[in-house]
């Protein structure tokens, strides 16, 4: 993709800090970190979001999530989060799939998002529209 930061910054066209890169993935620290060493995974092949990606691309990304999240509890993380945003409503600014892993320090203030409740019946509702939909 001609036009993608993410391919440019695969292709090295645009600097980047990695940490990690194989035939398949490349992955580096984002440039606005929620802590130090937030890392970004993204497959070498352009993809839009989990959607479309490739299920090798998914798969590989989740392994070495496992290793950097490892590496980064080694280096004093107390916990990890791992963030994908897929859709602009989603969050996601950069088009092309990447993973946020995040290292997390007790009390760095990050609040998790708010959780509503089921009217009753509705939980059986959606989760057999989820069923249908999963085929
Ligand atoms: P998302 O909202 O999931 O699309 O996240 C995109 C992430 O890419 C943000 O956390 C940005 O800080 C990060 N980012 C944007 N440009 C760069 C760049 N040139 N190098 C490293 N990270 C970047
Ligand atoms: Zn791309």
């Amino acid at each position: 993709m001609d036009d993608c930061l993410f391919c440019k910054i695969v292709s090295k066209e645009i600097p980047s800090t990695p940490v990690y890169e194989d035939e398949r993935l490349y992955a580096f620290l984002d440039i606005n970190p929620v802590n130090p060493g937030h890392v970004l995974i993204t497959p070498k092949r352009h993809s839009t979001n989990l959607m479309d990606a490739p299920e090798e691309d998914v798969g590989s990304i989740i392994k070495l999530a496992k290793k950097i999240a490892q590496a980064l509890t080694k280096g004093g993380a107390a916990g990890i989060n791992l963030e994908m945003n897929n859709g602009s409503v989603a969050g996601q600014v950069i088009p092309h799939t990447h993973l946020h892993v995040v290292p997390r320090t007790v009390d760095d203030g990050l609040k998790h998002w708010p959780g509503k409740e089921y009217a009753p019946g509705e939980a059986e509702t959606v989760a057999e529209r989820i069923r249908q939909d999963l085929g």
